[in-house]
């Protein structure tokens, strides 16, 4: 019996032959493949600058550290998400606020981060959930009112579009972090970027991303750099950048089936399911279904071949968050959420014929 992830990476043979030929070429690492990728990210985008980096949890930490986010700041982000959107905030020595969600999307709900906001609030971290952008243009009016930083962590999002805008444009954020891990839209192993438009914020990822070294004046024409701060090796690989461009170049195909996959489950399966909003265009990461039975659903779906995911279980209510204070029943539109949801397989390699199967092992248990 052919088994169904919820998730899984397209790789064609073009994406084969650009990594064999870096293999072959002088460069492994701090080659040219990893500038070729940050531009095709701009131009695709639309965003000034980009920094590639080893995976979006260091493009996180990174991009709260570019923010001056320390001990003594909070960050709020939402409790449906993957760790690294609150881990990042910690990383930088600063506290986790949560705002709830708003039931239709699963994504933050404004109304609720500006009752979270105090004076201690330095930075959003909203969370494109399942591909759908949040209500940026809101966001960035409480951001600009209450003067705070937004990073947009896009994990889910690349190849969506926010109203007139691409995910990454940083229209509305001061960044945006992209990652590539095989289960995400496109991907290059392990992998990610940070875009921005501002110069400031470029300067410092790029040393942050290699130790804090700085190589500039003088010394660029001999064998001086200077650690001005305490940095990283968060760099990604031109092996990996080759991937990256290759998959780029694929984007816009994986958005176009991403979008039937999920046409196709809204219109055969009659199921509870997230609603796209008027403002979005998404490149859909995931497609999760709200069920009363979910558990249940899970085991049976497991024994008839289809690998089943829940995305997520909400962080505040993970042992470590708990131990900051965090509990049950603070944030009950994000829980009401995961007592439910479970997302279906959803990736461009996909067939009519596996849909058609997929759909008709669903409805033996549904
Ligand atoms: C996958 C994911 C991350 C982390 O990405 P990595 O590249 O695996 O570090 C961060 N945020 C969200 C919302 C994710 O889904």
């Amino acid at each position: 019996m052919k088994t169904y992830n919820y998730g899984k990476q397209s790789i064609n043979f073009s994406d084969i032959w650009q990594v064999v030929k870096v293999l072959r070429s002088d460069f492994l690492t701090c080659g040219p493949m990893v500038s070729e990728f940050e531009q095709a990210i701009c131009d695709y985008t639309g965003a000034k600058y980009c920094v590639a980096v080893s995976n979006a949890t260091a493009g996180l930490h990174l991009a709260a550290l570019a923010c001056g986010l320390k001990a003594g700041d909070e960050a709020i982000t939402t409790p449906i998400t993957f760790l690294s959107s609150a881990n990042c905030i910690r990383f930088a020595g600063a506290d986790v606020k949560f705002a709830d969600i708003e039931p239709d999307t699963a994504n933050i709900n404004p109304d609720e981060i500006e009752k979270q906001i105090t004076s201690r609030t330095k930075v959003l971290i909203p969370v494109h959930f399942a591909g759908q952008s949040c209500d940026m243009e809101k966001i960035s009016r409480i951001a600009k009112e209450h003067g705070l930083m937004v990073i947009e962590d896009a994990a889910h999002a690349i190849g969506s579009d926010y109203k007139d805008t691409k995910v990454g444009s940083c229209k509305y954020s001061d960044m945006t972090v992209f990652s590539f891990h095989p289960v995400k839209t496109i991907t290059t192993g392990e992998g990610g970027a940070v875009t921005t438009n501002s110069e400031e914020l470029y300067n410092k990822l790029l040393a942050l991303r290699a130790h804090g070294m700085h190589k500039d004046g003088e010394m660029r024409s001999d064998w001086r750099y200077e650690m001005r701060e305490l940095g990283y090796n968060y760099r990604l690989t031109d092996i990996q950048a080759a991937l990256g461009v290759s998959q780029l170049k694929r984007l816009d195909k994986f958005k176009k089936r991403r979008r039937e996959i999920v046409d196709f489950y809204n219109k055969s399966l009659g199921i509870q399911h997230l609603v796209e909003k008027e403002f979005s265009n998404a490149c859909f990461h995931l497609y999760p279904i709200l069920v009363e039975n979910r558990a249940e659903l899970y085991h049976r779906a497991k024994k008839i071949g289809l690998n089943l995911q829940v995305h997520y279980i909400p962080v505040h209510t993970q042992p470590y968050y708990r131990s900051l204070g965090y509990k049950q029943g603070d944030f009950p539109m994000a829980e009401e959420y995961y007592k439910k949801c479970i997302s279906l397989p959803l990736y461009p390699d996909l067939k009519n014929k596996d849909l058609e199967e997929i759909v008709r092992r669903l409805k033996e248990i549904l």
